[in-house]
């Protein structure tokens, strides 16, 4: 047993995996959340018979560990799906992803995209793309990029692309080999693309079932109990404005810039550093509907302009348990920032008319539920200050004994099974 206190902040999944796993091993942590209950983005709530999590939340696992965890902590509840995720631009689905299943589309588009991505692979680069848009133009060519996804990532991301780095697509934009992108020009495609083709999800009760499940095997987790003030020289945090602990080891999942607002003494260029971070948010507005809605379908990405969601999906297809019988849950999500604000008072309702132009909602789904998570802190913008401000960051806290740990700890583009290995890798540096 270790009498070195560790203090773990935030109970979302990587301070539960945080605790989780050092915990298994006997070391003592204690873990404070300043919500009533544990989750962070990955929870659920019942509303009127509707179980809505914050969001759409699927599990994917490229990793057996996890997958084992997870089996192991929700005794059953887990049941594996095969994604069915479709594009919705031009007046018609095409299979998700779009570069591997241009059949559907109207033809001049489609033979577009095909030649101008047939064009692409065959023009040799020598240097890696140093912005984004230029990385979409030389992977996918000009069509691809034009007609889906240059619109869909400035929508989803909310900056210019040329003002962001690629670092963060290898895990999550599947590129498909020209004979590929042939296949799917005649037809669609038979290969399963990307980290998400399969993904898992409960059966009963929404995803944040996972984290409850972590906190029934945890012992000292304290929830409604805030962090308001850290001082990292006399190695002590103000929990909730009132009482004073020490520690020596802190394992912070708390967003950098809500850390920056906290931790005392900061030097002016490591703050310099925490104001550089950009992030987009997110406004998901979920509904019950009456009726069925979109049956067999998860999700349906709308790339352009003229809708104000880039996603929405369907709660009733990854679970039917999580909806009175003959009705429906839907899920929307709209980004934006600084750089594009949204008005919230007008959001509702252009959201609902989306819908019902974009024939989601039908003559007999009327809304009888709305639930509304306005997620400040969605994705890290990788811009061309990204790898500087979080190596900068990084470097003053692990010297002041803070290990950064989770999607907004570390500030990555993570997944709920990333979170939950970054709080296992923090856990067995520890123990180590
Ligand atoms: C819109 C959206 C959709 C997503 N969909 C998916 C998906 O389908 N599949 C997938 O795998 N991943 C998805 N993710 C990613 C997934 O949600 C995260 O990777 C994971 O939940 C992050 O867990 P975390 O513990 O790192 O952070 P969080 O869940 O943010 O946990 C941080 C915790 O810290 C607490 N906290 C904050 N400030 C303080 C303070 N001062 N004192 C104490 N506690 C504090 C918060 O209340 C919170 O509970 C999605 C993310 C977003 C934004």
């Amino acid at each position: 047993m270790s009498n070195k206190k560790i203090v773990i902040l935030g109970a979302g999944l990587a301070g539960l995996s945080a605790a989780w796993h050092l915990q298994k091993k006997k070391i003592e942590c204690s873990v404070f959340e300043k919500e009533p209950a544990v989750g962070g983005l990955c929870r659920s709530k019942k509303i009127k018979g509707f179980i809505f999590d914050c969001d759409g939340h699927l599990l994917h696992f490229r990793n057996k560990y996890t997958l084992q965890l997870v089996r192991m902590l929700l005794k059953g509840n887990l049941v594996s799906h095969k994604r069915s995720a479709w594009v919705n631009s031009f007046g018609i689905f095409s299979r998700y992803p779009f570069q591997a299943n241009l059949c559907a589309l109207p033809r001049p588009i489609a033979k577009e995209c095909l030649f101008e991505f047939l064009k692409a692979s065959q023009t040799y680069q020598d240097n890696t793309p140093d912005n984004l848009l230029k990385w979409i133009n030389i992977t996918f060519g000009k069509g691809i990029a034009r007609h889906f996804m240059i619109p869909y990532n400035e929508k989803f991301w909310t900056v210019p692309l040329d003002k962001m780095i690629s670092a963060w697509t290898d895990n999550f934009i599947p590129v498909p080999r020209p004979s590929e992108v042939i296949e799917g020009f005649f037809a669609e495609n038979k290969h399963h693309f990307g980290y998400n083709a399969t993904f898992w999800y409960p059966r009963q009760a929404g995803i944040g079932q996972l984290p409850l499940a972590f906190e029934q095997q945890l012992c000292n987790v304290h929830k409604g109990f805030g962090i308001s003030a850290i001082d990292i020289q006399k190695k002590e945090l103000n929990v909730a404005g009132k009482e004073k602990i020490k520690f020596d080891t802190l394992i912070s999942t708390i967003p950098l810039p809500e850390l920056a607002k906290i931790i005392r003494p900061l030097p002016g260029n490591i703050m310099d550093m925490f104001k550089k971070l950009r992030w987009n948010s997110i406004f998901n507005l979920n509904l019950g509907v009456e009726g069925g809605c979109q049956e067999g379908r998860h999700w349906i990405y709308f790339p352009h302009k003229d809708t104000v969601f880039f996603r929405v999906g369907f709660f009733h297809s990854f679970s039917n348990n999580t909806v009175p019988s003959g009705k429906s849950a839907i899920y929307t999500e709209v980004a934006y920032s600084k750089n594009r604000p949204v008005n919230k008072n007008k959001i509702i309702p252009k959201i609902i008319n989306g819908l019902k132009t974009r024939g989601i909602l039908g003559k007999k789904n009327r809304v009888s539920v709305l639930d509304i998570n306005d997620i400040k802190y969605g994705y890290p913008i990788y811009d061309k200050y990204y790898l500087q401000a979080t190596a900068a960051i990084g470097e003053f806290l692990s010297h002041n004994n803070i290990i950064a740990c989770g999607r907004y700890g570390s500030w990555k583009y993570m997944s709920m099974e990333e979170a939950i290995l970054d709080g296992r890798r923090v856990a067995d540096k520890i123990i180590r």
